[in-house]
């Protein structure tokens, strides 16, 4: 009797400890459900984190949050090309717990595509841009690509970023807005400073080594011819080194513009046999460690890449 007893009581203990501890677990997820319920109407609270994929989409939210408590997570480091990036479980533990998650979409952060927040959401902000700019004969890729260099394509992303936060932190509705006509005014202003400068000049054609120009060129009124593709990681063919040759030696003033953040190997080669000056000319695809230290950003990096452009297509 005592021997049928004895496994009796053990299973029984056993179904005991598995219910309880069920049932603790429980508890727990409904308790943090609780307190996820409590910090989404707490009007004082920004639901953390906010990320970006990359850095000009992280310093376009950034500026629209305008609070140093309140910085946007941006999952590239800095120094850090992202066209090659592969994103690492730290990376993807912070997608998983934003409130927001912004990206560039196209091919420059197609890594993030399925991975989303938990509890956040995610913004494709490349499917803002797809629906106001037509796409291009090459298609849906191109169209995406480097839109950033274009403040415009900028402009039209600021009341989707505005729409995202209030969504999440309702009680500064008002800031956020406030913020965003700010932006507005400083990518207008810089807008304007393109015009003028790039108004009046005798070269239409810049030759750059990564294609990342074309929204640029576009706004502005200028052509661009290639080393490298949409990643600056492509390299050139004999062909491609051939006609770059042809039109340098067609040109009056002859500049190869660089993004002085990667290698330079054949745009030196390039220089050399043409004897074209290398002038730099940023992607803005992220800043590197020196240039935070000097605090530069977007704006200030956009303004020196017009007075590079103004000497490169010798404007007036
Ligand atoms: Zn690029």
């Amino acid at each position: 009797m005592l021997n049928l007893f004895r496994p009796l009581v053990l299973i029984f203990c056993t179904i005991f400890i598995v219910g309880l501890f069920y049932l603790i677990n429980l508890v727990r997820e409904e308790q943090i459900d609780d307190q996820r319920e409590i910090s989404t109407n707490n009007p004082n609270s920004l639901i953390m984190p906010v990320t970006a994929s990359i850095y000009p989409i992280g310093w376009l939210v950034d500026q629209i949050i305008n609070d140093p408590l309140f910085p946007v997570g941006i999952i590239v480091p800095s120094g850090i090309e992202p066209h090659e990036y592969e994103p690492k479980p730290t990376d993807l533990q912070l997608i998983n717990n934003s409130s927001l998650l912004f990206w560039s979409g196209g091919s420059i952060d197609g890594w993030v595509g399925e991975q989303t927040p938990k509890h956040g959401m995610s913004i494709n902000l490349g499917e803002t841009i797809a629906s106001i700019y037509p796409k291009d004969d090459d298609g849906y890729g191109k169209t995406l690509e480097h839109y950033w260099l274009d403040p415009n394509q900028l402009i039209d992303l600021v009341p989707v970023i505005v729409r995202s936060l209030s969504q999440i932190d309702n009680a500064k509705v008002t800031e956020y807005k406030r913020n965003g006509a700010n932006l507005i005014t400083s990518l207008l202003d810089l807008d304007t400073a393109y015009k003028t400068g790039l108004a009046n000049c005798n070269q239409s054609t810049i030759v750059t080594s990564h294609d990342a120009y074309g929204h640029l060129g576009e706004a502005y009124g200028f052509s661009t011819k290639t080393l490298a593709g949409l990643s600056p990681e492509d390299e050139p063919g004999a062909q491609t080194l051939a006609n770059l040759s042809i039109l340098l030696s067609e040109q009056s003033e002859k500049y190869i513009l660089f993004e002085p953040e990667t290698d330079s190997g054949f745009a030196d080669a390039l220089s050399k046999s043409t004897g074209a000056t290398i002038l730099p000319l940023h992607t803005l695809e992220f800043l590197t460690p020196i240039q935070q230290e000097n605090h530069d950003d977007y704006l200030t990096l956009m303004r020196a890449n017009l007075a590079t452009l103004k000497i490169a297509l010798v404007c007036e």
